[in-house]
């Protein structure tokens, strides 16, 4: 059996890009590469380890989770600091198109 850890790309919303919800929640939000729900954890890592690298704040080492869903473990890499609606939507241009951080 493969024990590699599948990889997803997360985003932590801060400041102008998280008003949707409460500003002390602290979330990586990221979609479970098996299973594909959406799913979200607590964004252990601090803030000054991430770097900037392709126009946006990463943290590329990321976070080791398990999903909610289907209870599998999996890498969130790299984790994209993202702080208004600018470079969510930016990000979204260069990640996804918009099915991840698509405001409902
Ligand atoms: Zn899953």
């Amino acid at each position: 059996m493969d024990r590699r850890n599948l990889e997803t790309v997360g985003v932590r919303r801060t400041g102008w890009a998280a008003l949707d919800r409460d500003p002390q929640q602290d979330l990586v939000e990221f979609i479970c590469p098996h299973c594909g729900e959406r799913d979200q954890k607590n964004a252990r890592r601090e803030r000054a380890l991430y770097r900037f690298t392709d126009g946006f704040l990463q943290d590329l080492q990321g976070e080791v989770t398990q999903c909610h869903a289907c209870k599998q473990s999996l890498r969130v890499v790299p984790i994209v600091m993202l702080h208004d609606q600018d470079e969510t939507r930016r990000f979204e241009a260069v990640f996804f198109d918009g099915q991840l951080v698509t405001s409902h």
